[in-house]
């Protein structure tokens, strides 16, 4: 008898990343298999996000799609915290559970598709299955998050912070790098509020006590022989510490992923942001004082319900002088259930938005422009994302995955993916660099 097929559409931030790994990765220890089309699927799943407008069209869209191709279908992820939304537009669907919700997503396909066989466990590799490339894996230190920005749904989705004990997450991370992951993305809601919710309890790791701490965590992470990049982190003062680490220690990145989101008081106040009243420039200063090579990766929304256009140059003054390496910005978007909608606040027009949104772009690519021109002619050690006949397209310890710039490699020797190699750099471009492996 042949082994039961699941289709997996996949959709949303890193986070909803990891939950189709961990889903995928029980179905295959079960025995499922997985399949690339939804025709040939006995049943398909759908992780959805329902963060933004846009990406809840996505998301029931791809339910749609899987509808009309498969027939059987469950669905998950944070959309599935609002099924009433779903089921206004798709009725036949065999389930809808919402994020993290693993055990009811594996209830769900057992009772449309029962497994073949018990389970056989070791169908999975010991790293679990990942839907990234090998050489690079998302860690997931905790779901869930204990702020209350007001244009953001995720707290009412995910719940607060729930952190998952330091020994735990350490062991994943180590399975992944003897599974050759080359570098580890620790990411969450927020970062810096790691251990918090269990109030930094310390648990067994190769014979110590580790608390479950930011800094003791990405110290203990460090030691693992892989690159180890923070994401979602916020300016708390002990995040200081942190960036002591990296200079000192090698594999602990010199990048910082920080979403700002804003820099002008009142609109970080109405946006009700972690940190807000932090001195962010002055504390950006005494990183790069510590840190030289520090990167400083963020996003930012324009057009945000009472946004001025002293508001709005204020965030460029900011800009101008933070000289962050990356920044993505956004146009407001209102969500459904954010508190954002009942603020009262003056809406932005489009057009406006639409013109902020350009000017912060302009702007930034100015000054990422620039920065890049700084390493021209260094030498940096490249980690191979892409290899090619001539050039392989890799990455910095300055650019993450999916969302910053690349290195473009020109090398005499073949590399493969995970490589990494040290690149002379040659020139350089509004986001990427070009150079020669040395
Ligand atoms: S920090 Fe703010 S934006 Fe991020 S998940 Fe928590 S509430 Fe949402």
């Amino acid at each position: 008898m042949s082994a039961p097929r699941i289709s997996f559409v996949s959709l949303g931030c890193p986070k909803a990343l990891v939950d189709s790994e961990r889903i995928i990765t029980r179905l295959r220890a079960e025995g499922y298999e997985l399949t690339r089309s939804h025709a040939g699927a006995d049943a398909v799943i759908v992780n959805t996000c329902g963060f933004l407008d846009s990406a809840k069209a996505e998301s029931l869209a791809a339910i749609g799609a899987a509808l009309k191709e498969n027939g059987k279908v469950i669905v998950t992820g944070c959309m599935g915290a609002q099924p009433d939304e779903i089921r206004a537009v798709h009725r036949d669907l065999l389930a809808i559970t919402g994020p993290q919700a693993y055990e009811s997503v594996v209830s769900a396909v057992h009772a449309a598709v029962p497994p073949a066989h018990d389970p056989f466990v070791d169908l999975v590799p010991p790293e679990g299955v990942k839907l990234t490339p090998r050489h690079y894996a998302y860690l997931k230190i905790s779901e869930g998050c204990n702020n209350r920005c007001s244009f953001c749904i995720i707290p009412k989705l995910r719940g607060d912070l729930v952190s998952r004990p330091a020994a735990d997450v350490l062991r994943e991370a180590e399975r992944l790098v003897k599974a050759c992951v080359k570098e580890l993305l620790v990411i969450s809601q927020d970062t810096s509020a790691y251990g918090l919710d269990l109030r930094y309890a310390a648990s067994e790791w190769r014979g110590r006590r580790v608390a479950t701490k930011f800094f003791d965590l990405v110290r203990e992470l460090g030691e693992l022989g892989a690159w180890v990049r923070l994401h979602y982190v916020y300016p708390y003062p002990h995040v200081d510490e942190v960036v002591a680490l990296m200079a000192a220690k090698g594999n602990v990145l010199p990048y910082l992923d920080i979403p700002f989101q804003h820099a002008a008081p009142n609109v970080l106040r109405a946006m009700r942001r972690p940190a807000h009243q932090e001195k962010t420039l002055e504390r950006i200063r005494a990183w790069r004082a510590v840190c030289p090579d520090l990167t400083i990766r963020s996003t930012f929304i324009v057009g945000f319900p009472g946004e001025t256009e002293a508001d709005f140059e204020a965030l460029l003054v900011w800009l101008a002088e933070a000289k962050l390496d990356r920044v993505g910005a956004f146009r407001y978007e209102p969500v459904k259930g954010a508190a954002a909608n009942d603020l009262g606040l003056p809406v932005v027009p489009n057009e406006v938005k639409a013109r902020r949104y350009a000017r912060v772009m302009e702007r930034q690519r100015a000054i990422s422009g620039a920065n890049l021109k700084c390493k021209v002619g260094r030498r940096v050690p490249v980690i191979i994302d892409a290899p090619g006949p001539t050039v392989a397209k890799g990455r910095s310890k300055a650019d993450a995955p999916e969302i910053d710039g690349a290195v473009y490699v020109a090398s005499r020797r073949p590399l493969r993916a995970g490589d990494i190699v040290t690149v002379k750099i040659e020139r350089s471009d509004a986001y990427d660099l070009h150079g020669i492996a040395v």
